[in-house]
């Protein structure tokens, strides 16, 4: 896979104009009516691309103008005179959706009459379906509601040229997937497939691996690439050690740490301890049953426990994206083990914090620390540790247990559209859903936690009344 950054597409001022792109005399005047005079550093690299043919895997941050890379391209290949789905844009939520068709309805002001759809669950397929016999260019949805209008015959995606996956990250974040490639199976394989990220986690390769035809990658870096992960030691006795943490944890705020202990008596007294405090923590270790232990990584990941407190046996294999800071409450015996743990925080676009704690007894394995990274570490002093506000740390999700099992064929979309259906909660209090062995997990903003029991409680999913407990 070929990978191109931003700077190195652009050649010059001149080029950062959306003259210098095969645009139509009408879509060039109305991006000038829309005040779109240069293009964005994503949007520089992506068009030519993709207005070229190619499949492409872009990656930018939030608010950097992905939408219309990928509309401009899909609007210039469309024949307006034949009334087909002629692209299709998969979103991972309602509200997402409609912002992405409120972007492409501004966009395809160039031509007459061009029909877009919105196709998203939480409101009633019957209204989709009357609209869709009437017929539509583009159709913009979540994977959930597309399949369901693809399995009742009432949508056909025969004609599809360009499909489009947006906010790909977050669709796989969401459990997605099986969704998005049973509706990837549906489209025509000769068309062009554009992929647009936020982050760039492994499933989105994966994903790419199975749908797309050699795709480009273009990236646009955020900035402070280099040195993500800020370290800083706090020396400290024994007796001051728990306490310390939640020193830290008071000062950074971290929205999501891992706390790495040596031994698992000390995973025990250190859990106990913060709970004690107020803590939203959890303990991971070996001795934790398959479900359980599921239970917590869960609701670590969905950010809806603040601090999760392991081994580093505990932890392995554990993949968890977006973790503010990384505590030491230990020193590691071996230095590479040191890199292992804190190489936990500061990925993607994100800065962490990568925290330790050492005793005068430690000094010696933190000089082993400093000879194998090459330089010596930056010290702090416990005193400076002070509560940043005075709010308790709260994590911003809760969990919903929902009972219902990998092997009753429940989809990520069925829990979407029951929590957002009816008088539901809005989709963008959602956060992830897990459908995991035994249960199924939803994360939703803490402040609308109870009105989403309520809600679940007394709805049906896949036709049936749910179990469902708040974590
Ligand atoms: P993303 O999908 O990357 O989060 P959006 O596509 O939603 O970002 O774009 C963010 C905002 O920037 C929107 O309000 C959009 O209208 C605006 N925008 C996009 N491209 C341009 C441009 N070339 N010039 C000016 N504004 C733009
Ligand atoms: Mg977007």
């Amino acid at each position: 896979m070929k990978q191109i950054s931003a700077d190195g597409a652009a050649t010059g001022a001149d080029d950062q104009g959306f003259a210098a792109l095969p645009l139509s005399a009408a879509m060039l005047a109305n991006l000038d009516r829309l005040g779109y005079r240069t293009m964005t550093p994503i949007q520089r690299a992506a068009l030519p691309l993709a207005l070229a043919g190619k499949d492409l895997i872009a990656q930018a941050k939030t608010g950097s103008g992905k939408t219309a890379a990928f509309a401009i391209p899909l609007l210039a290949k469309l024949d307006v005179a034949r009334l087909d789905v002629q692209a299709l844009v998969l979103c991972p939520t309602r509200e997402l959706a409609e912002q992405v068709t409120q972007e492409l309805r501004r966009l395809a002001r160039a031509e007459d009459n061009v029909k877009i759809l919105t196709l998203a669950g939480g409101v009633m397929m019957r209204g989709q379906r009357t609209s869709l016999e009437h017929g539509a260019h583009i159709a913009v949805g979540t994977p959930g509601r597309i399949m369901d209008l693809l399995d009742r015959g009432n949508l056909e995606l025969g004609a599809v040229k360009t499909l489009v996956l947006d906010e790909a990250d977050r669709m796989l974040d969401m459990g997605f997937h099986d969704d998005i490639a049973y509706v990837a199976r549906r489209v025509p394989t000769q068309r062009q497939t554009l992929l647009f990220s936020a982050t760039y986690p492994d499933g989105i390769a994966k994903l790419a691996a199975q749908f797309m035809k050699n795709p480009q990658r273009v990236t646009v870096q955020a900035q402070h690439e280099h040195n993500k992960i800020r370290q800083r030691f706090y020396e400290i006795t024994d007796a001051e050690r728990l306490d310390t943490v939640s020193k830290l944890l008071r000062h950074y705020r971290p929205v999501s740490t891992l706390a790495f202990c040596n031994t698992k008596q000390r995973c025990r007294d250190l859990v106990e301890a913060l709970q004690a405090q107020g803590f939203s923590a959890l303990a991971l270790h070996g001795e934790l049953e398959q479900r359980d232990r599921d239970q917590v990584l869960v609701q670590f990941a969905n950010r809806s426990c603040s601090v999760l407190v392991a081994t580093d046996v505990a932890a392995r294999g554990l993949d968890i994206a977006q973790l503010e800071a990384v505590i030491n409450v230990d020193v590691t015996q071996e230095p590479e083990q040191h890199i292992h743990r804190i190489g936990r925080t500061g990925r993607g676009e994100h800065e962490g914090w990568a925290l330790s704690l050492a005793s005068a007894k430690e000094m010696l394995r933190v000089t082993r620390i400093e000879d194998e990274q090459g330089r010596e570490m930056e010290w702090a002093d416990v005193a400076t540790l002070t509560p940043a506000g005075s709010e308790p740390l709260v994590p911003p999700m809760a969990t919903l247990q929902i009972q219902v099992e990998r092997k009753e064929k429940i989809r990520a979309g069925d829990v979407l559209g029951a929590l957002t259906g009816d008088g539901g909660i809005s989709g963008d209090k959602v956060g992830k859903i897990t459908i995991a062995e035994f249960s199924t997990y939803v994360a939703v903003q803490r402040d609308v936690a109870k009105a989403a029991l309520r809600h679940l409680s007394s709805t049906k999913i896949k036709g049936k009344t749910v179990r469902v407990r708040l974590l």
